[in-house]
């Protein structure tokens, strides 16, 4: 527990130069454990505050803190801000001319430069890291996390080399922080950080003011339109998936008399940032964007963010979902859904190697069950990012709508019987195959057509045999495995359950006919 006086110490800065009277959350107790130079990892939503976490003690400690970023816009923009409110903030990227970056390097030396951010490209060079090893440091931190792990949604090669080259600078403590890390994410970045004894802060990742909500894509241009109208002259963003989708919908809503704009990477520079300022300056309604579009903007007034197409994984719809309602009234997340857009996500992907593929496909996997379950949406999102929750939200569009319940006491325990027989070695489509007595060369290779349970659920399809593995990993009964998110494992509560087996009511899948599915 810190002092009193370091308590003031951190209360009079954060006045001070933020002109903030409270700490947020975890922020006080993260910043302690910076400065009693530990290793930190934070996990808290967008929006939430994590930058305050390592600028604060930045300004607490002798040297320089480096902060590594993968966005050179997002730099650029904190930097700003910092050297608005008086702080010596510097950044080193490649957009630096060459006197500019000898400036930088010298007020670093020198120790003036409170906080410096880096590129993780930047920071792989030789002369960088010399220039680090002759500094002052104070710590490091790394900020979007989960770009070191290539199960999340972000990979950056480069990510993976941070940790050698804090250790080729010195002994120094790192904090990281991230607003998406699934538990396997979240693992594998402590493991590549060689931080696995660092304090995790998770902040909940619950936002009781975003009402969730899927639609079967069936007509989307009239859904679209249906839904903005009900929101007349209300701040949102349309998510696509591609610059030519973005210019269409862009258009359309402009001919029906929405103050829309567009907003891609294709688009020359000024136009773009001329029509994002439009945006954020309440020239204009409705932003139609990619994903190019939000990071790093705080628009506290967004109250709708509709996904036009769907979203490439949970950890991409949350975050994108996350930038409505940010001043915590009430705002709408809808998406049209389609088996289709998955179907071309996996395409898109068709030339990388193996491993991104089969990663592509686990996280549209996700992503598509997320959209066709009954479940609360937030149980579901919560649960995804390793959060229990044993209450329904009753603010979402499954919470307020009446879904078929059946009791699923017998099915779980017939479920949770396969996972051991096959000694929880396996994935959901081979139980799945297990359960309905679906022979494949698979599973007559590891003779499961032997074991007990086999067959013993072909009255139910393997659709529904999915459901039930998946509300019975919602209901902490099975789990993933951590190190390979694509097996599944009896819990200690699914022992529990299997020993003292209650009545529990599960939920029927949406069944939405394909035909009705829209040919966008
Ligand atoms: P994140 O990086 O978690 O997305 P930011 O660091 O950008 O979030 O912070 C989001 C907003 O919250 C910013 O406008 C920031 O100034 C504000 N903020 C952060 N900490 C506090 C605080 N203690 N009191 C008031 N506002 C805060």
């Amino acid at each position: 527990m810190a002092s009193t006086k370091v308590q003031t110490q951190l209360k009079d800065k954060l006045k001070e130069v933020f002109g903030y009277n409270q700490f947020r959350g975890n922020q006080e107790v993260i910043i302690q454990h910076i400065l009693d130079r530990k290793n930190t990892f934070v996990i808290m939503p967008t929006g939430a505050g994590k930058s305050l976490c390592y600028q604060l003690p930045a300004l607490m400690q002798e040297g320089t803190a480096i902060v590594i970023s993968p966005l050179i816009a997002l730099m650029k923009n904190q930097v700003d801000q910092l050297q608005a409110l008086g702080v010596d903030a510097s950044f080193l990227n490649s957009t630096l001319s060459k006197s500019e970056s000898n400036r930088v390097k010298k007020e670093t030396l020198e120790g003036k430069t409170k906080l410096l951010y880096v590129a993780p490209e930047s920071l792989t060079k030789e002369d960088n890291i010399e220039l680090l090893r002759k500094s002052n440091i104070s710590f490091i931190a790394i900020d979007e996390a989960h770009c070191i792990s290539e199960w999340g949604h972000d990979f950056r090669p480069e990510y993976r080399r941070i940790k050698q080259i804090i250790e080729a600078i010195g002994d120094l403590p790192i904090i990281a922080l991230t607003a998406t890390a699934t538990p396997k994410v979240r693992a594998d970045i402590q493991k590549n950080l060689k931080m696995e004894d660092a304090n995790i802060f998770l902040s909940s990742f619950h936002r009781d003011n975003l009402f969730y909500e899927i639609l079967p894509k069936t007509e989307p241009k009239v859904q679209l339109i249906r839904f903005i109208r009900n929101h007349q002259n209300k701040s949102g963003i349309i998510y696509c998936l591609s610059r030519k989708k973005v210019e269409e919908v862009a258009e359309f809503l402009r001919i029906n008399g929405v103050n829309a704009l567009p907003y891609h990477a294709g688009m020359d520079s000024a136009q773009r940032m001329g029509n994002q300022d439009a945006f954020l300056n309440e020239d204009c309604d409705v932003i139609v964007a990619t994903i190019a579009f939000g990071m790093g903007i705080d628009k506290p007034d967004v109250r709708f963010v509709i996904h036009y197409d769907a979203p490439k994984s949970l950890e991409g719809y949350y975050q994108e979902t996350g930038r409505a309602g940010r001043d915590g009234l009430e705002s709408f997340c809808m998406m049209l859904f389609s088996e289709s857009d998955i179907a071309k996500l996996e395409k898109f992907h068709k030339d990388k190697s193996v491993t991104e593929r089969e990663n592509v496909h686990i996280l549209l996997q996700e992503m598509s069950y997320y959209a066709h379950s009954s479940v609360c949406r937030t149980r579901q999102l919560l649960h995804y990012f390793g959060e229990d929750v044993e209450h329904n939200c009753n603010h979402c569009d499954n919470c307020k709508t009446k879904h078929a319940s059946f009791n699923a006491k017998d099915q779980i325990l017939l479920a949770l019987k396969t996972v051991e027989e096959t000694e929880s070695r396996f994935g959901i489509e081979h139980i799945c195959n297990v359960l309905t007595g679906t022979k494949s060369d698979y599973v007559e290779s590891y003779n499961h057509t032997e074991i007990s349970t086999f067959g013993k659920g072909s009255e139910f399809d393997n659709q529904h045999w999915e459901s039930i593995i998946r509300q019975s990993m919602i209901n902490s009964f099975l789990s993933k495995d951590v190190e390979n998110v694509t097996l599944i494992k009896v819990t200690e509560k699914g022992k529990k359950y299997q020993k003292e087996p209650y009545n529990l009511d599960y939920t029927q899948d949406y069944q939405w006919p394909s035909e009705l599915e829209a040919l966008n």
